[in-house]
């Protein structure tokens, strides 16, 4: 039987992705409401290791849950990848007396929470922050459902000012090595191609349909590409050569990383904070907390960062019948 914990604190790591705030919130309440202490970290396993301690309350988390970003901010720790680093983390966290951990972050701050249980002992819980959607486990992650959304106001901005002047329209959007932010905005937003790194491509096949499309007349051709599928600046080079026809580029870049969270991803921030409280309730460690359909899942974190992330296909295949 697990000892009964008492005190919990909360950080956020890696990449920041709207939706963080919400679910520091809701994992704060709910701890309150079932008579844990709470605190936070800021900028994540760095500031365990540089003690950057902040008592937190059911009134420190106020009017955040609409906020993007990350109060308790965010960074990145090579110390805390060595053992070491890891040892003098569980230190400071038992010097204020913490007992379980939650960390809200993408695959490498997982990897981390899972490091620091299998070295230490401290129960830890992820719950899965990144706009990449890249964790398999789960069918999305907090901040993903923003992500797509500015990336879909972007482009609807970009349509009315390549209608009006007949241009082929490269966007690039994030990602890293995962294709979900361009498929699902470049599905939904209408794009004629998609490009991503998990599906491969011939630029001179697509540069020729574009042309003939365009030589019958169509003002707009607007596409996609996720920032793992290719340089566009080079896409666009090769393009012109194919065509002729010269393409504006845009990089969407980190407005994509901010802006208030939607719905969806508020919903999920409130829920993943309070399962994330109730397992380590329960005296479950070692777990990450997820989406599947509509259920809030958990799973063993070395499973959960085991598993490939892979596109879905028939999606992908869905968005090219509709050109
Ligand atoms: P994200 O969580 O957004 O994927 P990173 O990959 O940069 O971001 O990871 C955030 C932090 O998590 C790293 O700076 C490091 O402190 C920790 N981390 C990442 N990978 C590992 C690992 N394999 N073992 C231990 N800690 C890790």
């Amino acid at each position: 039987m697990a000892e009964k914990i008492r005190k919990i604190a909360v950080l956020t790591s890696g990449g920041d992705a709207p939706g963080m705030n919400a679910a520091i919130r809701a994992s704060v309440r709910h701890a309150d409401s079932n008579g844990l202490a709470v605190c936070g970290f800021r900028r994540g396993y760095c500031g365990i290791l540089e003690d950057d301690y902040v008592p937190l309350d059911r009134r420190s988390v106020s009017n955040i849950v609409g906020a993007g970003g990350t109060f308790l901010m965010t960074d990145r720790s090579p110390e805390f990848n060595l053992p070491e680093g890891r040892q003098k983390a569980a230190e400071v966290l038992r010097s204020h007396d913490v007992d379980a951990l939650i960390v809200i972050g993408g695959d490498g701050s997982l990897r981390g929470a899972l490091d620091l249980y299998n070295d230490t002992g401290i129960p830890v819980v992820g719950i899965p922050g990144t706009i990449d959607n890249d964790l398999a486990y789960t069918d999305f992650t907090l901040g993903f459902d923003t992500a797509v959304n500015t990336v879909l106001w972007a482009i609807n901005s970009l349509r009315d000012t390549m209608n009006s002047h007949n241009k082929v329209t490269f966007v690039e959007v994030m990602g890293r090595r995962c294709g979900d932010i361009a498929l699902h905005a470049g599905l939904s937003g209408g794009a004629e191609y998609i490009l991503v790194p998990e599906v491969p491509f011939d630029l001179r096949t697509i540069a020729d349909d574009i042309l003939g499309s365009v030589k019958l007349g169509k003002k707009s051709n607007l596409i996609v590409v996720a920032e793992g599928a290719g340089k566009m600046e080079d896409l666009c080079r090769e393009f012109a050569e194919y065509t002729g026809l010269t393409p504006r580029q845009t990089r969407l870049g980190f407005i994509q990383r901010g802006g208030s969270p939607t719905y969806r991803d508020r919903l999920l921030a409130c829920r993943f904070g309070i399962r994330a409280v109730d397992l380590l309730l329960a005296g479950k460690g070692g777990y990450a907390v997820g989406v599947r359909g509509t259920e809030i899942i958990e799973m063993p974190i070395a499973e959960a960062v085991a598993m490939k992330k892979t596109i879905d296909l028939d999606l992908y295949r869905q968005a090219s019948s509709l050109i």
